[in-house]
């Protein structure tokens, strides 16, 4: 079989992007794209890239997702993250857990189990049985988001989930979303980022997607998979527009997604303010990065 051109996308939420963010927002997606283009240049898996890219931005306190999360109720950081392969649909998920510096990565080792979504305590406990790197769930508050949560400010650019789809020289593609979930969440609630065909979607016959946004908006339309069903007739920009237009026609809220199809052909949409994406392939030199659609 020919090799297919691999192609990396990411995203860093569906938020509003103060200026003083813009640089901060885009230098993140840059090296998580960078990090996920190196094993996809490698010949490494979709899966690998995605997993990748997101660790980079899990460490990144400019995003909601690991390190810097926002914080719930508690003052605690408590994560969802889940991955998808579109070669066999396997999918891993962990959801409301606390001490798990990639929770990225224990998704993706859940891939290959049975049950494959934990929540809470044993999704830590697998983390940790898994050989995963695990703090203190004090550890992923970074001083930013405490004093926010302290002070309960409004503020302006909160920071938010982060995705990212892949298309591997096999053809495979593969999609991933973490998220610190909502800010002043009450514990235990998950939104639909560690939801398959909510937060993401992967199938190597149609396309793959990761969205961003309003949880309780985001499920009852189930916009990964809307988005990937309009990707059946259309172009990739196209369908993740259309996906939009579903969630804000029948729910409100902001949200965005990424989408790629087995072409590699790229699309994105939102209809938050911002949302910083960035993305690779062959004919750049270096990645493309956006704070926004235009
Ligand atoms: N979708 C995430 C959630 O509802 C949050 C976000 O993307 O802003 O947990």
């Amino acid at each position: 079989m020919s090799s297919v051109k691999p192609v990396i996308i990411v995203h860093g939420g569906a938020k509003t992007i103060s200026e003083d963010k813009v640089a901060a927002n885009q230098a993140g997606c840059r090296s998580a794209v960078e990090a996920g283009w190196a094993v996809l240049r490698q010949g490494g898996s979709a899966a690998e890239a995605v997993e990748a890219a997101i660790r980079v931005l899990e460490l990144d306190q400019t995003f909601n997702a690991g390190f810097g999360s926002t914080l719930n109720r508690e003052g605690e950081v408590e994560v969802d993250a889940a991955i998808m392969n579109g070669a066999t649909l396997a999918w891993g998920a962990v959801a409301a857990v606390q001490g798990v510096r990639h929770p990225i990565a224990a998704a993706r080792k859940l891939m290959e189990e049975r049950p494959c979504l934990l929540v809470a305590r044993s999704g830590e406990r697998f983390a940790h049985e898994q050989g995963l790197e695990t703090c203190t769930k004090e550890a992923l508050v970074s001083e930013e988001q405490y004093h926010e949560w302290k002070e309960e400010a409004e503020v302006l650019d909160r920071p938010n989930t982060v995705g990212c789809v892949a298309l591997d020289v096999n053809g495979n593609l593969a999609a991933g979303t973490s998220t610190g979930g909502t800010t002043g969440q009450p514990q235990g609630r998950v939104g639909d980022s560690a939801l398959v065909g909510s937060g993401l979607y992967a199938d190597n016959q149609v396309g793959a997607c990761s969205t961003t946004g309003d949880g309780e908006s985001i499920i009852p339309v189930v916009l990964a998979k809307t988005a990937i069903d309009a990707l059946r007739h259309q172009h990739p920009d196209e369908a993740a527009q259309l996906a939009i237009e579903t969630l804000v026609s029948r729910v409100e809220g902001e949200a965005g997604c990424i989408l790629l199809d087995p072409q590699g052909r790229i699309g994105w949409a939102h209809n938050s303010q911002d949302m910083a994406v960035a993305y690779m392939n062959e004919d750049l030199e270096q990645p493309a990065t956006f704070t926004r659609k235009k």
